[in-house]
């Protein structure tokens, strides 16, 4: 397969380019555009000569084409807060940014089908608030939501804390509109909920990561909103705890069940350290927590009662040493704070080395107690902050530098251990990036880790549908 050259645009390509998307679709001021070009966590930097910002599909088209006339590459990127770097282009290629975020529309809704039409370039929050003013749930969500955009979102196949009730946004996109490596737009934009009349195509393009197409539009489902949400907050004694709680709930309180989230202590330390107005619920420390939700449509009056008599059982049986009910919005505001605030409070105590595990949830106890020896027995006094969708089997292993530590020296150690973590999390039948993706920080595992029939047959898909190797090249597998 040709790789494209690792030249720079020429002045010619640079103004058909320009023409194609006019005066307020590019950006080539270095200034404008650093920040598009650095990952997240500051992991990578790239380069490119321009960022392109079309306004429309037929836009995104005509760009595509040229490149793949004059084999240039081009990365997607929608709000750039993916985490594995797949936004941000390469320094050594000839390749130009092309960001979605213009293209910003709601284009349509049906609300008798339940469905709403966007571009991809609409910000997560925005189409959750659309669905919200028509009565409606949209419910991807997770910490990102106020930047991260729904191409984004389609592109990474994001998780997020609703998973355990609706699954990943695979499971939200019923139709989706992609703008192929040679420039042509295969608009299948039906809100339909079963279609079997050939492959399903969209769900190559669903986690892709710009490396098979440009998503441009999307049909996305709606459900009823959740009115009757309650909020608990549970003291835990280990994860095994929480796992036998997590069980029990799901055989008790059933269906309501919307989130179920682990947070260590070391991690509620953090949190009540560095953000500021987080304090800590109970009066004595825990070793963990459990945040568990209950939502659902209608009232559902015996569903509190329900859930106090399960947590007081809980309490009885050993598997929670404390429980509380948040008693107002903002109160499961505050609860909700303290997890979602743990990556920003972690940022505050020097290096992390993270990583996004999962693992069928009947193992996940039994990962992290291995991956913490592991990673101790390498780094004394390494701190653990194992946090995240219990319920869904996904942990974020990630690890914070010894106090005092050395920040530089600790972050060389990252892909050692990511090897051990990934190592363990393989052995347990797990997956080295639950919600992340792979982008370009995890592709050497993911050739590590992976049957190699399955990266033959994505080396296959990939070549199918990108013969140039224009699309987001480098990304999830090299070839
Ligand atoms: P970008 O970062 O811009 O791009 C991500 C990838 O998609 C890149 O490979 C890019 O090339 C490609 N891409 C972008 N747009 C398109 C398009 N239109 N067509 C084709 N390819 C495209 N993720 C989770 O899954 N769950 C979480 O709970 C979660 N929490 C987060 C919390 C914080 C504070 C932060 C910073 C990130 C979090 N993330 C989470 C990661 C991130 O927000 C998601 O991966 C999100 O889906 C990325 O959307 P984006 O618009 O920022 O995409
Ligand atoms: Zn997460």
């Amino acid at each position: 397969m040709s790789s494209v050259a690792p030249t720079h645009l020429s002045c010619d390509e640079l103004d058909r380019l320009k023409a194609i998307v006019g005066d307020k679709g590019w950006i080539e001021d270095p200034d404008l555009l650093s920040p598009y070009l650095e990952e997240q966590r500051g992991l990578c930097h790239g380069t490119t000569a321009i960022m392109l910002r079309p306004a429309t599909t037929k836009e995104v088209s005509d760009v595509v084409s040229l490149c793949a006339e004059s084999a240039i590459a081009i990365v997607p990127q929608g709000g750039n807060t993916g985490l594995v770097g797949g936004a941000v282009p390469h320094k050594e290629h000839r390749e130009i940014l092309l960001n979605l975020s213009r293209m910003n529309k709601i284009s349509h809704v049906d609300s008798r089908n339940d469905t709403i039409t966007v571009e991809a370039g609409c910000l997560l929050k925005t189409v959750q608030e659309a669905a919200e003013n028509m009565g409606r749930l949209f419910p991807l969500s997770m910490g990102s939501e106020g930047s991260c955009e729904i191409g984004g979102n389609i592109a990474t196949n994001a998780g997020g804390i609703s998973v355990l009730r609706y699954g990943m946004m695979r499971d939200l996109v019923l139709g989706l509109e992609v703008v192929l490596a040679d420039g042509r737009i295969l608009s299948e934009l039906k809100g339909l909920r079963k279609d079997n009349s050939g492959y399903d195509l969209r769900q190559i393009f669903i986690g892709s990561e710009g490396t098979l197409g440009i998503i441009t539009a999307a049909v996305l489902k709606l459900f009823p909103p959740q009115n009757n949400r309650i909020t608990a907050l549970l003291g835990i004694a280990s994860p095994q705890a929480a796992i036998a709680l997590f069980e029990k709930s799901r055989d008790v309180l059933g269906d309501p069940i919307s989130a179920f989230e682990y947070i260590p202590r070391i991690a509620l330390d953090l949190v009540t350290k560095h953000i500021a107005g987080a304090r800590d619920p109970f009066e004595t420390p825990y070793p963990g927590y459990v945040l568990m939700e209950l939502a659902t449509t209608l009232p559902l009056p015996g569903l509190k009662a329900d859930l106090e008599l399960h947590l007081s059982t809980a309490i009885e049986e050993g598997m929670a040493e404390n429980a509380l009910i948040a008693e107002s919005n903002t109160q499961a505001e505050a609860l909700w704070q303290l997890r979602e605030a743990i990556p920003e409070a972690q940022k505050c105590e020097g290096g992390s080395i993270k990583h996004d595990i999962s693992v069928p949830v009947s193992a996940l106890a039994r990962f992290i107690e291995q991956a913490s020896a592991m990673v101790t027995k390498e780094i004394p006094n390494v701190r653990v902050v194992a946090f995240g969708h219990f319920g869904d089997g996904n942990v974020h292993f990630n690890l914070t530098q010894p106090e005092g530590a050395d920040k530089a020296a600790f972050l060389a150690l990252w892909p050692r251990m990511n090897s051990l973590v990934h190592d363990i999390a393989c052995a347990e039948g797990g997956s080295i990036s639950a919600e992340h993706g792979i982008g370009r920080l995890k592709r050497d595992e993911l050739v590590r880790c992976a049957d190699p029939l399955k990266l033959e047959l994505i080396g296959r898909i990939k070549r199918a549908l990108d013969p140039q190797n224009i699309m987001n090249p480098g990304k999830i597998i090299d070839i």
